[in-house]
């Protein structure tokens, strides 16, 4: 298939899918982020970048993606984007790095600045880079309008303080682990919004593992209304996989 010509000043946005779907977001390549390269790599079962739903995406039936999130890679992380080619943005959320991981702090300064152009606009940022925010937001303040979030690695150690300088933080957990607890397995972002909204009550998202967006279940037997939102999600992501791209 012929590549896509791009305009090099222009951020992609990408329209989501599954349990995301609604929302807009800007994402990177995983793939060539070198610190994915690593977490991915791992051998220790309970770090959830060994189960990365974004490799496994772009390796395979979403392979088509990486031509457009590599430009973003390039255009977010190599230098300072002009204020004239930060975008207007229409959408009331933005989803940072549904696929990828900040790159450096170019990459993290950029979004600001998009931020401060889009006050308007709430950006989520999901990051397990604090070395990255940490330097950033020595000589930079967070815009109001963006939620970081940290991505803990850890599948099991559920954290229930975000570190310093983050509003929120995402545990995975097995799915028989602190069941109870679980306040994102199961649901669909539009229809929560948790994580998007700073006075949301909500600053401790756990969610039970997934694999190609489905929940990895461990249990025989679950409670019927839960099975039941389960297995809805999975007929979604069913008619996901099998739509034309
Ligand atoms: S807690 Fe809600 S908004 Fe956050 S990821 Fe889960 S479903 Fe989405």
């Amino acid at each position: 298939m012929p590549k896509v010509k791009r305009d090099k000043n222009s951020i992609h946005f990408s329209n989501m899918t599954g349990k995301l779907k609604g929302l807009r977001a800007i994402s990177t390549n995983t793939i060539t982020n070198p610190f994915c390269i690593k977490m991915s790599s791992t051998k220790k079962e309970n770090i959830i970048c060994g189960k990365c739903y974004s490799v496994d995406m772009l390796e395979t039936y979403r392979k088509n993606m990486q031509d457009c999130l590599q430009h973003n890679s390039e255009l977010l992380s190599n230098s300072i984007i002009d204020d004239v080619h930060l975008p207007f943005i229409i959408d009331a959320y933005i989803r940072i790095d549904a696929h990828g991981e900040l790159i450096n702090n170019t990459h993290l300064i950029n979004i600001y600045n998009l931020a401060i152009k889009n006050p308007h606009t709430t950006f989520a940022i999901w990051s397990k880079r604090k070395d990255i925010v940490n330097s950033v937001n020595k000589t930079r303040q967070t815009p109001s309008n963006v939620i970081l979030i940290f991505s803990n690695a850890v599948i099991d150690k559920v954290m229930y303080e975000p570190p310093k300088h983050f509003h929120k933080v995402f545990n995975n957990v097995t799915d028989t682990h602190k069941e109870k607890e679980q306040n994102c397995t199961g649901q669909i972002c539009i229809e929560c919004m948790a994580c998007y909204k700073l006075d949301s009550g909500v600053d401790v998202i756990i969610e039970a593992e997934k694999k190609n967006g489905r929940t990895i279940k461990t249990k025989v037997k679950d409670s019927n209304s839960r099975r039941d939102k389960l297995d809805a999600i999975d007929k979604q992501w069913d008619a996901i996989l099998s739509a034309p791209i």
